[in-house]
């Protein structure tokens, strides 16, 4: 496989050279490095680049440069390669527009020259962008192969599946068998009944899945999907920010800790595009990326993730005991219900049929690239849809925003708001619905309802991503756990009714914070009544949970 490219440019030749010598040191055996004096020569490179097909990790770019400044040649060239990391070196008299450039060029991060020690000022930053760039990236590698159709929910699962996990794959879309060589040749080495049974999931080591179950994916990738104990001091249901978080705590903190993550960890914030307002990351960060620090960091503490659904909780004495799918038990002391939310689903005739096949919940990030010069509609006006639209534009042709309302302003920030004005193929259409879509096996139309006048437009469309807000999925302890009446689980102060503690508590103390009407069970994140639906906050409850479940554990073990 061709080495990725790092393109550095500055018209300046010692310093060119200089970053071009530091550059080669350190990355040499895995990268190839590329130098240019000038704007419109990086151009004539990046252009020569995408005719042959070699992947581009990261433009190193001086800011002031004669002809094309840095942010001018950024903005080019990520037109050619959008998900090159891109890095502006500035001196310092030149910060304000290195910030203003992180919104116009997509600018990762900038560094202020001169950055010796290169050790201290330069690998850092560019050993996280490139392992950023090399976890999401689907490069030209000899991994693991996804065959289907586009249009087939059930390709859509599997692709979501393994790139939430941050597992690479490549993508080969049957569709294009007649025109791209590659797929027709794999195609054709195919037998009638691998093809008749699209997906196809080809791992290196030869194994060929027919139409596998998420389950076997995971098997087959290596992660646990059982877990290795029968009894924890900590189990956490959930993934997610505050799920983490209270891993990394507990864990860290001594605790036998256990993760259980039915899809992949991240939760809701792992779909995030990029998280702009999260303490510390001034240019933000995906949430991809975000997840994969995580749980990183749990496993270095020695959290056990395991990959299943919790469905079903028993109580027996101080143990509680939870149900994964697969029918397996596992025990602990405490429990810590951080499930979320999911999303809401869009009530309209023809959605649920047409899910998967052009209809997505959430911004779906594997289907932007199919998405290419297309036509995309989002549904929905908060800070998800807002940057689902951003990350589109990226891609698409033109993105609609379905807006019900008549505004932005009470449901996203402002900061989003200002993005999406000043981006060219973002059109918002307010007091706008979907009230029908349309199509026999994929979307092909939607109808959508103006309310200022009434009228119903059919439009076509081929993809449809709906953020109309969220649920929490928390049936399953229905019998157990007291829930508000939206399903949100109750605790410590909400509990208490006319000065009364929760039915069947027998404690001699009330419900304490974050903790349920069952002693030893705490709940944090977006799925406990009254949470402020932000990542941090998620973070804040999990990590502050495990010293309430310290207190706990303290008086029951
Ligand atoms: C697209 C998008 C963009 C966002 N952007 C921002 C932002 O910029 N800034 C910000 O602060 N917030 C943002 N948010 C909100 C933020 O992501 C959430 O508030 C945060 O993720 C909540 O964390 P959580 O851990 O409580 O739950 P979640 O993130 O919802 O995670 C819950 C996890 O539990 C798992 N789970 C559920 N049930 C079970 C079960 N029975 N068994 C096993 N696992 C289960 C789910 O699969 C999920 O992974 C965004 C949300 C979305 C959707």
């Amino acid at each position: 496989m061709a080495k990725p490219v790092m393109l550095t440019v500055d018209d300046d030749r010692e310093v060119s050279r200089a970053i071009e010598r530091d550059l080669r040191r350190k990355y040499a055996s895995e990268f190839r490095v590329l130098r240019a004096e000038s704007g419109q020569a990086a151009m004539e490179i990046v252009q020569e680049l995408k005719v042959r097909n070699n992947p581009v990790s990261l433009f190193l770019v001086d800011q002031r440069m004669p002809g094309l400044s840095g942010v001018d040649f950024l903005e080019r060239a990520i037109s050619l390669f959008p998900d090159a990391k891109r890095v502006l070196l500035t001196a310092y008299a030149d910060t304000d527009a290195a910030i203003a450039a992180i919104n116009d060029a997509g600018v990762d991060h900038y560094l202020l020259k001169p950055w010796d020690p290169p050790e201290e000022n330069l690998y850092p930053v560019l050993d996280d962008l490139l392992e950023d760039w090399q976890a999401s990236v689907p490069a030209q590698f000899e991994g693991i192969r996804v065959l289907g159709n586009r249009w087939s929910p059930e390709s859509h699962n599997i692709k979501d599946f393994l790139a939430r996990n941050h597992v690479p794959y490549q993508w080969l879309d049957i569709e294009r068998a007649e025109t791209d060589t590659d797929i027709r040749a794999l195609v054709d080495l195919l037998d009638l009944d691998e093809k008749r049974n699209l997906p196809l999931v080809i791992f290196p080591d030869g194994v060929r899945l027919q139409r596998p179950m998420l389950t076997d994916v995971a098997q087959k990738i290596g992660l646990q999907t059982r877990a290795a104990k029968a009894f924890y001091d900590l189990a956490i249901v959930g993934g997610g920010p505050a799920g983490l978080a209270a891993a990394v705590y507990g864990a860290s903190e001594g605790l036998r800790t256990v993760m259980v993550e039915r899809e992949a960890p991240g939760g809701q914030a792992g779909m995030s595009s990029r998280i702009e307002n999260y303490l510390g990351f001034p240019s933000g960060l995906s949430g991809g990326d975000l997840a994969r620090r995580a749980v990183v960091q749990a496993r270095r503490f020695g959290v056990e993730i395991v990959s299943a659904e919790a469905t079903a909780l028993r109580l027996d004495g101080p143990y509680r005991f939870l149900k994964l799918a697969d029918g397996e038990e596992l025990s602990c002391h405490a429990l810590l219900v951080a499930t979320g939310v999911q999303w809401r689903k869009l009530q309209a005739p023809g959605v649920e049929r047409l899910t998967g096949a052009g209809i997505y919940y959430g911004a779906a990030i594997t289907e932007a690239i199919s998405c290419r010069d297309e036509d995309v509609f989002v549904v929905g006006g908060a800070n998800s849809a807002g940057q689902a639209a951003m990350y589109f534009s990226k891609y698409a042709r033109r993105v609609v925003m379905l807006v019900r309302g008549s505004s932005l302003s009470t449901s996203m920030s402002q900061y989003l708001i200002n993005q999406l004005k000043q981006t060219p193929n973002v059109q918002i259409e307010f007091n706008s619905s979907v009230v029908e879509v349309h199509g026999d096996d994929r979307l092909e139309a939607i109808s959508v309802l103006c309310s200022t006048t009434n009228e119903v437009n059919q439009v076509p469309a081929n993809s449809l991503f709906i953020m109309i807000g969220a649920a929490p999925n928390t049936k399953w302890l229905a019998d157990i756990i007291e829930r508000d009446e939206r399903g949100f689980i109750l605790s410590g102060p909400d509990l208490m009714r006319d000065g009364k503690r929760p039915k069947g508590w027998q404690l001699d103390r009330d419900p304490g914070l974050l903790e349920t009407n069952v002693p030893g069970i705490f709940v944090v994140g977006d799925v406990r009544h009254g949470s402020v639906k932000r990542v941090a906050s998620g973070v804040g409850e999990g990590s502050v949970a495990v010293s309430l479940i310290h207190q706990y554990l303290s008086k029951v073990v």
